[in-house]
């Protein structure tokens, strides 16, 4: 038996195979889980429907997580669909690729709102949704990196956004910890070649340093992010909460790279 068996959850920010999000949803059928996906606009649609019906999904609906109408369309279609849930993954960023590669400090207030919008406040808007129709006990994932703690070449704004996501992932564990139950986590993943990561600045260096300053000498791949995360979403995980949980080879406790 799976450790999701039985389980209902969303999976928001699959955009194609590449994404995390579709490392996630393959670890969490595979474990049992009943699946809803979003996507974002027709473009997207074309792909993300066809991987979400091989997930056996019958959930999939459009959703802009800029736009507070459109959250409210989609939450209430899950509501109508399943009642209650057990289980959010929250795998969704966005930034000008200028915020990323300028200077910090020529980010332009346009800029900074954007990339905080839709890569750390979606995270308070999706869950403050999905809580009201989450069975108590239940579970909530987002996606982070180091560049949240540590200056990292080429990812600028997206840092900031990162920092403030991961702070609103421990007061979203504290306040839905106390009143529901609810575990709020998030994964912070070394670097993978998705469509999200082509507008980090030189992000082949990037995941060459990730791979030699590792403890496994390696990069990780979406697979092993996705059963981090749907140990997260699973009841094995029902001790922990308001963690940021690494699946970087160890990269973040700093083996260095000897020939830096
Ligand atoms: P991806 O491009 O596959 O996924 C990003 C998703 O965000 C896409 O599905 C996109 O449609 C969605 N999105 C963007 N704006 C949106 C909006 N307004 N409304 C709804 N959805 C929107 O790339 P990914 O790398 O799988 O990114 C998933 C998460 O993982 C992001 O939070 C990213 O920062 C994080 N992450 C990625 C890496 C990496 O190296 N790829 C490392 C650590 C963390």
């Amino acid at each position: 038996m799976g450790i999701l068996e039985g389980k209902k959850g969303l999976i928001l920010g699959l955009a194609n195979n590449k994404s995390i999000a579709w490392g996630v949803a393959q670890s969490c059928h595979r474990e049992g889980a009943e699946l809803g996906f979003n996507f974002l606009g027709e473009q997207l649609e074309k792909r993300v429907r066809p991987l979400a019906e091989k997930v056996n999904s019958t959930l999939i609906e459009s959703m802009d997580v800029g736009d507070d109408a459109e959250m409210d369309a989609f939450f209430a279609k899950v509501e109508a669909k399943w009642g209650k849930m057990d289980f959010m993954i929250h795998s969704i960023a966005f930034a000008n690729k200028d915020a990323l590669r300028n200077p910090f400090s020529q980010c332009t207030r346009e800029d900074f709102q954007l990339a905080m919008d839709i890569s750390a406040y979606s995270f308070v808007a999706c869950a403050q949704r999905a809580a009201k129709i989450m069975n108590d006990g239940g579970s909530m994932v987002t996606m982070t990196y180091l560049g949240a703690e540590r200056v990292i070449p080429g990812y600028g704004m997206m840092g900031v956004a990162k920092a403030a996501l991961e702070a609103s992932t421990r007061y979203l564990a504290d306040d839905l910890g106390k009143s529901r139950g609810i575990r709020v986590n998030a994964v912070s993943s070394g670097p993978i070649r998705t469509l999200a990561a082509s507008a980090v600045g030189d992000f082949r260096e990037l995941m060459a340093k990730s791979a030699r300053g590792s403890m496994l000498g390696r990069n990780v791949s979406q697979d092993e992010v996705g059963n981090t995360t749907a140990y997260l979403a699973s009841d094995l995980a029902s001790g922990v909460s308001c963690e940021v949980h690494y699946v970087d080879a160890g990269f973040h406790v700093g083996a260095g790279d000897p020939g830096e």
